[in-house]
């Protein structure tokens, strides 16, 4: 049986009911959060519970209980007899039900919360072999840096990416390289790492932040530059990375083979340096 997280209380899964009004599903009114389990601990939850408050914020969905996020999502992980496997929590929060209209309900509705937890394999043979991803037009609104739940544009992307016998969709943006579906995307371009900059186009992804600053350590020249798509010829190498693809190497763009067409030295440092930092939380 599955344990979830529903409005504070912890329930099997198929008894959680949530109304046809809330605006989650009315209005993809709603914002999420995704974090994963290390066999012991999850990776860097102090910037997952800021970007979580910040995507009620700007939102203006007024749930307390964001703090509580790493206690729930702790007993989620031990309620599922998950501790000793990779695994993962997904927290979602809309802001609630109300008669359907499109401001905002008037006196103010509690929020839904819903969490879950579940166990994964990591995609390791991508992880070090790599993966071929396609290019489109951006088609998502202007605020991708909300962690919103209305995601059609990312979901009819990166099925047509499967469609295609891909593992990843990289939007473009008036000629510039933003992000993926679902994860954000570095290059190397003659040494040096770029990455779209922090922006209304994209995600802040965790990863990325944190990859930013092991290339920093480890002593990489880093450009938070877009880059644009007609320069593709000049990549030597890319990777993308999400809370659970890590980092990923990319060696196709588009149809474009990227270097020698096998994960790069650089990649492979970053990618080395994150595992190990991995391995020294789990201690
Ligand atoms: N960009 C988008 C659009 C995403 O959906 C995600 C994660 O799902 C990311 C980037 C990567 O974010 P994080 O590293 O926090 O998982």
């Amino acid at each position: 049986m599955e344990t979830a997280y529903f409005n504070g209380k912890f329930i099997p899964k198929e008894e959680i009911r949530i109304s046809p009004d809330d605006r989650g599903f009315l209005f993809a009114d709603g914002i999420y959060e995704v974090i994963r389990w290390y066999e012991g601990f999850f990776y860097d939850m102090s910037s997952h519970v800021t970007r979580l408050k910040r995507s009620l914020r700007e939102l203006r969905i007024n749930w307390p209980d964001a703090d509580l996020f790493p206690s729930f999502a702790f007993d989620l992980i031990k309620l599922n007899n998950l501790e000793n496997q990779p695994a993962m929590v997904y927290l979602q929060v809309t802001r609630g039900a109300a008669r359907r209209t499109h401001s905002f309900p008037s006196p103010e509705v509690p929020p839904t919360a819903y969490a879950y937890a579940w166990g994964f394999i990591p995609d390791s043979k991508s992880n070090e072999t790599g993966i071929k991803v396609m290019l489109k037009d951006d088609i998502r609104w202007g605020r991708c840096d909300i962690k919103s739940v209305a995601l059609l544009p990312n979901t009819i992307s990166f099925q047509e990416a499967r469609e295609n016998g891909l593992k990843e969709c990289i939007f473009v943006r008036n000629g510039l390289i933003t992000e993926g579906t679902h994860s954000n995307i570095f290059f190397v371009i003659n040494g040096t790492l770029f990455t779209h900059p922090e922006s209304n186009y994209i995600l802040s992804g965790i990863t990325r932040k944190n990859i930013l600053r092991i290339a920093q350590e480890a002593g990489i020249a880093i450009r938070e530059e877009a880059v644009q798509e007609n320069r593709i010829r000049f990549i030597q190498e890319a990777f993308i990375c999400n809370t659970s693809a890590e980092v990923t190497p990319v060696t196709e763009l588009g149809g474009n083979t990227l270097g020698e067409g096998i994960p790069g030295p650089v990649t492979k440092i970053i990618s080395a340096k994150f595992n190990n930092e991995i391995k020294a939380l789990k201690g």
